[in-house]
């Protein structure tokens, strides 16, 4: 019976299927492969939707997400050209997805910072530069991490330039599968208005208390969902 399920979701899957509100395509793979990927696509897929801001959910869904891009160099990347996030094969994305089970979230932050900020990175330079140099200094006590995963390539991944600490700290924000217990405040605060204010308002400077009180109502937002 499981076998006969799932023929029928990668009979889908192959022209297009849409999986919670995502265009979704698997070129390639075993039956079996398949398989294993569509349970993880729809389980991150739910949770993305769940956890990030209802108003980020348009620009996120409107790319493509394609298993199975054998020209991508790499392993798992967002072309903003195409509006297409790409793994190099359906197995790649299984067992990468194993290891670094936000892969997804990560691929949507930089897409939500391509529509909805055109990759600005006026709001990031500051923030960036900060944890950068906490990094530096404190090395894995910059946040505390989570037991599982132990290591601290993600932590020194979103040392490596603005973009990728936008899609790291996102991933610790809205913490779908890796977060952190403790980011420090204006980290949080610098991701978290970008993720829920408009383009022209986040750029403005705020002060200290103001900060404070958008986290507050920021972080009962996401309570509320
Ligand atoms: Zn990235």
């Amino acid at each position: 019976m499981i076998k006969y399920i799932l023929i029928f979701y990668t009979a889908i899957s192959v022209a297009g299927a849409n999986i919670e509100g995502w265009n979704v395509q698997m070129n390639g793979g075993t039956l079996k492969e398949r398989g294993k990927a569509l349970v993880y696509l729809k389980g991150d897929l739910k949770l993305i939707k769940k956890r990030v801001p209802t108003d980020a959910l348009p620009y996120l869904q409107s790319v493509r997400v394609v298993l199975g891009v054998p020209s991508n160099k790499g392993w798992a990347k967002y072309d903003n050209k195409v509006g297409e996030i790409q793994f190099k094969s359906v197995i790649a994305f299984v067992n990468g997805r194993h290891w670094y089970p936000d892969v997804l979230l990560h691929e949507m932050s930089h897409v939500y910072h391509a529509k909805a900020w055109e990759f600005d990175l006026k709001a990031l330079t500051g923030p960036f530069k900060r944890h950068k140099a906490r990094y530096e200094k404190m090395g894995r006590d910059a946040l505390k991490l989570k037991p599982v995963p132990k290591n601290t390539l993600f932590l020194n991944y979103a040392s490596s330039n603005e973009y990728e600490f936008f899609a790291e700290m996102s991933t610790v924000l809205f913490g779908v599968h890796r977060a952190w217990e403790q980011m420090d405040a204006e980290t949080e605060m610098a991701i978290y208005s970008m993720w829920s204010e408009k383009k022209k308002a986040a750029r403005q400077p705020i002060n200290a208390r103001e900060a404070r009180l958008l986290l507050r109502s920021g972080r009962k937002l996401l309570l509320d969902k």
